[in-house]
């Protein structure tokens, strides 16, 4: 009569021809994906209701049925939760698409599976892997009853419903396909259930029929059936088409009585609502907590690990937390749920998304808190400021470092894990100072000597050579590259092991992480590099220094500002020379990051970006010609024009970029020039560069041997 007509959105569309069209088995999903809606619609009216009890009123039995109808070919999945308003239908149910529509297709489109779509806050729509056309009725508290209908052609309709009212809540009939009727195969929806919904917190109540053998008399069917009251109701109530199948038997003795069998139909509870964190652990098998895992989770994988337990005395609350074996795919997204914690108050859910429950770092986490001290009726507000959540989320934290810990134990296992969530852990070193020590425990790392294995800080340690006082470490972009460094020759030269940090949020945790058990963490490309030098190497040093000296001046005379100060060095053994940063300032490879981000504010890289030091290597052939060579004559136009050379290339192996790669490709394409004996056409000279000032080209002509 007023039937009102609404196109999807246009993503939804997509959505749902996608799960229509793409040829996948496992249709069995939609039913988890159903109940476990149904079962938020039962937390959010249980919720409510703590605040206002009349909510309730309107039907106090919190359940979900699945009533499959073998003459109509329709499976209904029915709650007595909160139900949708009229608004909520629309909105909900076809016009509002959320980040996760799109996200699920492309992550269909790069080979993810159907199954994962509960993941991606879209799981209604599955109910068309199995259905021609879904009706849902809905009825709320705030509004009259409902009905939503689609056979996904584009459109869904929107009708008032006067047929058959329910009290509250919402009921979910699909129209299965022609070939989807094992669907309303009794065994197939236990098994169903059983595998994928055993652990929903609300009766799931299967419609089974009964068939039961009856003696009446032959000439009469005044007896009434032997059923209790319940039954009878939801016999009536349900089944319609029951007509009792009679069979003659021949009755020796009685020939006035007959047997019949009698079909009936009657409610199945097909879970045990018992929460399974009340439960003992030791009673709960492996495929148990998997279960209710894949059931919390939405993840069709099971969990990596899993750590039960309770806190007794002054505070009293179980948890159940799980370390997933993926990422999410958003895990590090701004505007995601900033955790998968469900918090329950004396087994009553309270919420899922409560921040104060456990930190950012460790979002990846998933599972569930019961509390019996909260206040049942405890609201967003005053959960910031309690104290007993603030007990909860460090002993959760002190718990989920144990179970990384026992991940660690086993190789392969914590393998994965540090894949996965490596990044976790250094946000952690980063964020929770409290825990920093034992974050750092988990850690794991390449280095100059271990391979492809990744060691952890303290076989590092265990491994340090004698008398070593310091965790050496590189950072930069990459294995390849940081493994390949100058930086790396004079340690490697006298057998010191260091760190490969090719993270970028590496850089932002040594920022945090000075330590580690008692020893520095050293930049092997900052300054301040002490290499546990003998009295013997020490004093080599200084009388290297003074006989470089005048070259330091020199040098540091022609780059002016382009570095703090040039200085005779040990930490290269073969490169002429490298740049070093300032102790506190960033490094090459931060300065990279920090020009990477694109939105980032500028104001702060004048004062972060360091100072360079430009560090000689006295042993290296072509320093000691250049000292030789300023010794003679100090304004030698090709010694100032080799120490630009020097300072560009060492800019690049450094780390650094090159603020003018033009300039740098003049002087070597000059260099070039020199080795074919190539002379410069007058005029043709790179009067265009400014370090060089007056040097005519031509003066190189002979010098070629040293820049080789
Ligand atoms: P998700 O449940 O992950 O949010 P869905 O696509 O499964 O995504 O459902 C979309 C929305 O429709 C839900 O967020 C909820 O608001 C509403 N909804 C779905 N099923 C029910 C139900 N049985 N009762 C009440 N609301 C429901």
């Amino acid at each position: 009569m007023s039937e009102e007509v609404f196109a999807f959105n246009a993503d939804i569309q997509q959505l749902m021809s996608l799960i229509i069209n793409t040829f996948y088995s496992n249709k069995e999903i939609f039913l988890r994906e159903l109940i476990s809606n149904a079962s938020d619609a039962l937390d959010k009216i249980r919720y409510s209701a703590i605040t206002e009890p009349e909510q309730l009123e309107t039907d106090p039995d919190l359940k979900i049925r699945i009533v499959p109808d073998k003459t109509n070919n329709t499976l209904t999945i029915q709650d007595s939760g909160v139900g949708m308003t009229k608004g909520e239908l629309v909105n909900n149910l076809g016009t509002i698409a959320k980040s996760g529509t799109r996200g699920f297709m492309e992550a269909v489109a790069a080979g993810a599976d159907i199954s994962m779509i509960g993941q991606f806050g879209v799981g209604f729509y599955s109910a068309y892997l199995v259905a021609e056309r879904v009706t849902v009725v809905s009825k709320h508290n705030a509004d009259e009853q409902y009905r939503w209908e689609s056979n996904a052609g584009g459109t869904f309709t929107l009708n008032p419903d006067t047929s058959e009212a329910i009290p509250r809540g919402t009921k979910i009939i699909l129209q299965l396909k022609e070939d989807q009727q094992e669907f309303l195969e009794e065994r197939r929806l236990k098994d169903l259930c059983k595998k994928h919904s055993e652990f929903i917190g609300f009766p799931i109540e299967l419609m089974v029929e009964k068939t039961t053998d009856k003696e009446v008399t032959d000439s009469d069917d005044e007896e009434e059936p032997k059923k209790d009251e319940e039954e009878k109701a939801d016999k009536d109530e349900a089944a319609k088409d029951d007509e009792p199948k009679i069979e003659e038997e021949t009755k020796p003795k009685e020939k006035k009585t007959k047997k019949i069998k009698e079909v009936s139909h009657e409610y199945e509870v097909l879970n045990k609502t018992k929460p399974i964190w009340m439960r003992k652990p030791d009673d709960i098998t492996k495929d148990e907590y998997a279960s209710f895992y894949k059931g919390l989770s939405n993840d069709w994988e099971e969990h990596l690990a899993v750590k039960h337990f309770s806190v007794e005395g002054q505070l009293e609350f179980t948890a159940l937390l799980f370390v997933p074996k993926r990422a999410p795919f958003d895990l590090f997204e701004n505007k995601k749920k900033k955790n998968n914690l469900k918090l329950y108050v004396r087994r009553v859910f309270i919420m899922d998304d409560c921040e104060d429950l456990i930190p950012e770092w460790l979002s990846f986490v998933k599972g569930v808190v019961d509390s019996n001290d909260l206040p049942l009726n405890i609201s967003r507000e005053t959960l910031q400021q309690n104290r007993i959540l603030k007990v909860i989320k460090k002993n959760v934290v002190k718990k989920c470092l144990e179970m990384f810990a026992e991940i660690a134990e086993n190789q392969e296992d914590y393998k994965k894990f540090y894949e996965q969530f490596s990044k976790n852990l250094k946000l952690g070193i980063h964020e929770d100072t409290a825990n920093r020590t034992k974050i750092a425990d988990l850690l794991r790392f390449n280095t100059t000597k271990s391979g492809d294995d990744l060691i952890s800080l303290k076989e590092y340690i265990a491994r340090m050579k004698e008398g070593q006082n310091s965790i050496f470490y590189i950072t930069g972009e990459s294995k390849a590259a940081v493994s390949t460094s100058p930086f790396l020759e004079g340690l490697r030269q006298r057998g010191y092991e260091v760190l490969y940090l090719v993270d970028p949020i590496d850089e932002y945790m040594v920022q945090q992480m000075k330590e580690y058990d008692g020893k520095k963490l050293v930049s092997c490309t900052k300054e301040g590099l002490d290499l546990d030098d003998t009295e013997e190497e020490k004093k080599q040093k200084e009388e290297e220094k003074a006989r470089f000296e005048p070259l330091c001046k020199l040098m540091k005379d022609v780059l002016g500002d382009k570095v703090e100060k040039v200085v005779v060095s040990h930490r290269i053994s073969e490169s002429p020379c490298v740049l070093v940063t300032s102790e506190h300032g960033w490094t090459a490879n931060m300065e990279r990051i920090m020009k990477a981000q694109a939105l980032r504010d500028n104001s702060m890289t004048s004062y972060m970006v360091s100072k360079k030091t430009m560090e000689i290597n006295p042993t290296n052939e072509i320093v000691k010609e250049l000292r030789n060579k300023s010794d003679v004559d100090q304004s030698d136009k090709t010694v100032k024009d080799l120490i630009w050379l020097m300072f560009e290339t060492s800019l690049l192996t450094s780390g650094f970029n090159l603020e003018d790669s033009s300039q740098f490709a003049s002087r070597i394409h000059r260099m070039i020039k020199i080795g074919l004996s190539i002379d410069e056409v007058e005029g043709d000279a790179d009067e265009d560069l400014p370090p060089l000032v007056d040097t005519p080209a031509a003066d190189t002509n002979t010098k070629m041997e040293e820049v080789d």
